[in-house]
């Protein structure tokens, strides 16, 4: 063999152990499934057939003349090279395509049209041995044919489809592709000058080999967006690929699964074994979808995404998640029953962000709400009710209202409860008892309180209050603040920054508290007694708390809820519970206020029973503090 042959076959031969190697890395990691994985394979099989074919025929040229059997040798291995060289460009096209994903959005037509030139080409590859019109051998030299430059030329053409649909996903896929696939094309692209200018240098294969080696690392690799515990894709996966979504406006449906009770497992079982379950569930969703549509974005939520799936067949899925939830799980000798909501969302009308896909994986399920009932415009409106506190607190855009409350024995004006309203630009006012929770979810509520304690504080610093006969005004405290610790000095350094007595001011805590607050509770009340100012005990009646614990607070007021009222209204059994509550709260030595008066028979009602203040709409709703002068007037 000339040794300048030997020198191509070198070239070969390393192009050809490096697409081994990456055929066998491939296969080992058994990351196949993904049509974008195939597309690889098949680049990689190309260029190895290549490989071995230029081999091939860079030994026979050496021979051809020696026998017919070399020569026909010699004429397989070149026709074999363009027959699959052909196909190459194509293929690294289709495999750009699944990368950038917009071969989603592609009709039959469509990738028909676009193959029409590899079909032209092909044909011709195939055709030559009966043909020429790519090659033939003039006295034993290979001579190129008019349908070579066909050949060439739609290669050139898919090359460049390439690179243009690189440019026009920039957006839609990471730093880190950007930068794979950049390098891909300028090896690719320096191989194929490089043996154009310099024919020895057999290079264009190996450094599309090369080229192909760093798409493993960068592209192909997925260890860093893969959960470990179940094989299914990470949150950062999930960021990516809901992106790429967006950024094309493409329409894309979603299911989120969340499971509410996962800690409860733990707890029962003492162990880790979420993961396990976690592992259970994943598989369960492998059998209804491909893996590669998996994500679990946190421990206890997976999204699955429905690309290229009918509406009903989303909902046909959907359903039979939620069967499967109420059926138990099995692991190891064990069987759970997993809690979980499954929402359906559409990208771009629910969720129009990525932060909005975290904002509902995210999200907690609050207890006491109706699983089936959660639909993804429930979830969003948090999400809006979420971003409005957030602008209401850092603009000051509460307001506070008053309410009046009554003596009824003296027949006057006892005082007043402030109660918070927020009024959104975008949505409008918002009921307290709709953002309050929220608020204290995510860490604001104390913001809110401090913002309506200080309003009452400038309040009575007027001296207005007082002068209309009012003997104190009551603020209401989140349980979840008082708790914190250092509660009590937060309050003390904003109060003192006024001129106001303590005993102008009556904080109103919820009855309904954890048994376990109990203690932390009791200490915060005693302490704010301690300090002078007046305590209430909110929502009596609401919640299921342990009377001894509750009483042990020392309150001096405790509002009867308006649900006490009404229910002895409209049965006897509610009378008995109402009386007897307000005689309870006497002997127990705190005064009664019943909430929720709206009628003169409730008062009538009220009076016979012998209650010490009430609040209600019959005096007044809660009202601006300007209207509430008025009403007080
Ligand atoms: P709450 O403390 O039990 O407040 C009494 C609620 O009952 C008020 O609702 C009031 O408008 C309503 N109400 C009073 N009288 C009547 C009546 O005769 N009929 C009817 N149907 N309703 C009546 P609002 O203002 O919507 O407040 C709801 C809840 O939001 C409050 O319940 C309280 O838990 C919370 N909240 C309000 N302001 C604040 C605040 O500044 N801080 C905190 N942490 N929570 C607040
Ligand atoms: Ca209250
Ligand atoms: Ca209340």
């Amino acid at each position: 063999m000339p040794l300048q042959n030997r020198f191509h076959v070198a070239f070969y031969a390393a192009t050809l152990a490096t697409t081994i190697t990456l055929i066998l890395f491939t296969l080992l990691q058994r990351r196949t499934d993904r049509p974008q994985n195939k597309w690889f394979l098949t680049m990689l099989i190309i260029v190895s057939v290549n490989a071995i074919s230029n081999i091939g025929s860079s030994v026979m040229v050496g021979y051809a003349e020696e026998s017919p059997f070399y020569f026909t040798l010699l004429k397989i291995f070149h026709n074999t090279y363009f027959i699959f060289h052909t196909i190459l460009c194509p293929v690294l096209y289709c495999y750009v395509l699944n990368v950038t994903g917009s071969i989603r959005r592609w009709s039959n037509l469509r990738k028909i049209i676009v193959a029409v030139p590899f079909f032209v080409t092909e044909f011709f590859a195939l055709v030559n041995p009966l043909t020429n019109w790519v090659f033939y051998y003039d006295n034993y030299v290979f001579r190129r044919n008019w349908a070579e430059y066909f050949i060439y030329g739609a290669a050139a053409l898919y090359f460049i489809l390439s690179v243009v649909e690189l440019f026009t996903s920039w957006y839609a896929i990471t730093v880190r592709r950007r930068i794979a696939m950049t390098y891909f094309f300028a090896l690719a692209m320096g191989g194929v000058i490089l043996q154009l200018v310099q024919i020895d240098i057999k290079s264009e294969l190996f450094a599309e080999s090369l080229a192909m080696l760093g798409a493993m690392l960068a592209i192909e690799s997925e260890d860093d967006i893969l959960d470990a515990d179940t094989g299914t894709y990470n949150r950062r996966a999930l960021q990516t690929d809901i992106n790429g979504f967006i950024v094309k406006h493409e329409a894309v449906k979603l299911i989120f699964v969340k499971v509410v009770n996962a800690d409860m497992v733990e707890r029962v079982t003492r162990s880790a074994n979420s993961d396990i379950l976690a592992l259970a569930c994943a598989d369960y969703f492998k059998a209804l979808v491909p893996r590669y549509k998996i994500y679990r974005p946190n421990p206890e939520n997976f999204v699955l995404i429905c690309d290229g799936y009918r509406e009903d067949d989303v909902l046909k899925i959907s359903e039979m998640i939620k069967d499967r939830f109420l059926k138990s799980w099995r692991i190891f000798e064990s069987t759970f029953l997993l809690d979980a909501v499954v929402i359906n969302a559409d990208v771009p009308k629910d969720i129009q962000s990525v932060d909005d896909v975290f904002f509902v994986a995210d999200s907690i399920v609050p207890s006491g709400v109706d699983k089936d009932g959660i639909k993804i415009e429930w979830v969003m409106r948090r999400a809006e009710i979420e971003r409005a506190i957030r602008r209401a607190v850092h603009d000051h855009k509460f307001e506070v209202y008053y309410q009046p409350t009554y003596c009824l024995a003296e027949r006057k004006l006892h005082g007043a409860e402030a109660l918070v309203r927020m009024n959104d630009e975008t949505l409008g006012f918002v009921p307290p008892d709709e953002f309050i929770p929220i608020a204290e979810k995510i860490g604001l509520v104390e913001k809110i309180d401090d913002f309506v304690l200080k309003q009452v504080l400038a309040f009575l610093e007027s001296k207005v209050p007082e002068e209309r006969g009012m003997e104190c005004i009551n603020v209401n405290l989140s349980v979840i603040q008082c708790l914190r610790p250092g509660f009590v000095e937060h309050i003390l350094k904003i109060v003192n920054s006024y001129a106001v007595a303590h005993s102008k001011i009556n904080f109103e805590i919820t009855e309904s508290v954890g048994a376990e607050d109990y203690e932390a509770l009791s200490k915060v009340a005693h302490d704010l007694k301690k300090e002078g100012f007046l305590l209430s005990m909110d929502d009596y009646g609401t919640g299921y708390s342990n009377m001894e614990g509750i009483f042990s607070l020392d309150f001096d007021v405790v509002k009867i809820d308006k649900s006490i009222l009404w229910n002895a209204e409209k049965m006897s059994r509610g009378r008995i519970i109402l009386e007897n509550s307000v005689r309870m709260i006497h002997d127990l030595g705190c005064s009664v206020l019943v909430e929720g008066v709206e009628t003169e028979e409730q008062i009538d009602l009220l009076t016979r029973l012998n209650v010490d203040y009430l609040q209600g709409f019959y005096f007044s709703k809660p009202v601006p503090k300007d209207r509430f002068l008025e009403v007080i007037a």
